[in-house]
């Protein structure tokens, strides 16, 4: 993959001051803090990508390296020892930035070691059927789930045992002196929440399942296996915590006629002998309709045709991929004893001697002359 631009990945105009900069990461990485975000393997990315930008925009020497020459300027990985920071280097470097936006003071690095987490809910993943009618145009579709919500007159207070910091603190003496140590509250597990009250109908958390209908827009030109989510719609966050995504996995229905290939359609059209002989209007079914082809006349079997634009839309991008038919002659499989007369006498003419040309003679060749 390529390596984005560090300018873009913070945001930031090229002309950027350093107090911009400095904002700029310290809003990213907020955003995509992993206590914010935990495990989602895409905020990380993101945060370290942020942290990477800010290791070189922030520093005049590399900087003005990298204003002139690029990522090339910085060597090979981008300046970056080892292939990209890892978590610890990034707490432990840029961790003053932060002040106490994170767990109520002390470093980053400390809040990260237990400081309150916001909690976040769980993601709710379902499958969606479509059809290849429904992918073609982009479909709205209502689904019901059945996900956590927070339960009515759940009330909470805070947690007792962290005072609300959602760490505990120990010193220990040792020969060095006093040590100080943080772990993650064992009572609220990080929150610096606990429930005051609790509805019957709601569980440990304050959480309690329920159906929902969530409406859907499903982009035109999706694929099998895709995965489409809907922020803030999974299950709720345990303490007011925010809530996880909506995972729709997508599920295509085959077409009884058409096969899909990324973009484009293919359709395999059979003829008779005789129109692929004399030449042939034929109807074909295309995703939205009916579309009708000529079959030339002395078409041979295995003839492709392309009818642009009959395809799938393109997600993401502009234009639709193309229908190919495929012509295929089709080979009676039994004949009538005057069908065998007449097919006796057709064969005894020089005509129906197999006679290709150089194009068609091999698939390789059919390609070719397809996409000139
Ligand atoms: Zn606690």
């Amino acid at each position: 993959m390529d390596k984005r631009d560090f300018y873009e990945v913070l945001g930031l105009a090229k002309n950027a001051t350093e107090a911009e900069i400095k904002k700029a990461y310290r809003k990213m990485a907020l955003k995509y803090h992993p206590d914010k975000n935990p495990g989602d393997k895409e905020a990380e990315d993101k945060f370290k990508e942020a942290a990477e930008a800010y290791e070189v925009l922030s520093d005049a020497n590399k900087k003005a390296r990298y204003d002139q020459y690029g990522h090339a300027g910085l060597g090979g990985n981008g300046g970056f020892s080892g292939g990209g920071m890892n978590m610890d280097d990034i707490f432990s470097q840029f961790g003053d930035i932060f002040g106490g936006a994170f767990g109520g003071g002390g470093s980053f690095g400390g809040a990260r070691g237990g400081g309150q987490r916001v909690v976040r809910g769980t993601n709710l993943r379902v499958k969606m059927k479509l059809t290849l009618e429904e992918i073609a145009e982009g479909v709205n579709k209502k689904i019901k789930v059945n996900k956590l919500v927070n339960a009515d007159g759940v009330t909470y207070k805070t947690c007792s045992t962290c005072n609300g910091s959602g760490r505990i603190t120990r010193v220990a003496q040792t020969f060095l002196g006093a040590m100080q140590t943080q772990s993650t509250c064992n009572a609220c597990h990080g929150a610096g929440k606990m429930i005051d009250t609790k509805p019957a109908d709601a569980d440990a958390q304050g959480l309690k399942r329920q159906e929902e209908v969530i409406e859907i827009d499903i982009p035109a030109g999706v694929e099998e296996g895709m995965q489409l989510s809907v922020t803030g719609k999974g299950n709720a966050g345990p303490f007011n915590g925010i809530p996880g995504d909506l995972i729709v996995v997508i599920e295509e229905q085959e077409h009884e006629d058409l096969r899909r290939e990324n973009e484009h359609l293919h359709y395999e059209a059979f003829v008779n002998f005789v129109d692929a002989v004399l030449g042939e209007s034929i109807e074909i079914p295309t995703i939205n309709g009916k579309a009708k082809i000529k079959v030339e006349p002395g078409t041979q079997s295995g003839k492709v045709l392309r009818l642009k634009g009959k395809g799938l839309p393109i997600l993401q991008g502009y234009g639709s991929g193309d229908l190919f038919v495929h012509i295929n002659v089709w080979t009676p499989k039994k004949v009538s004893k005057e069908e065998r007369e007449l097919l006796e006498k057709l064969k005894a003419s020089e005509n129906f001697t197999p006679n290709p040309s150089r194009s068609e003679r091999g698939f390789f060749q059919r390609m070719k002359d397809m996409f000139h």
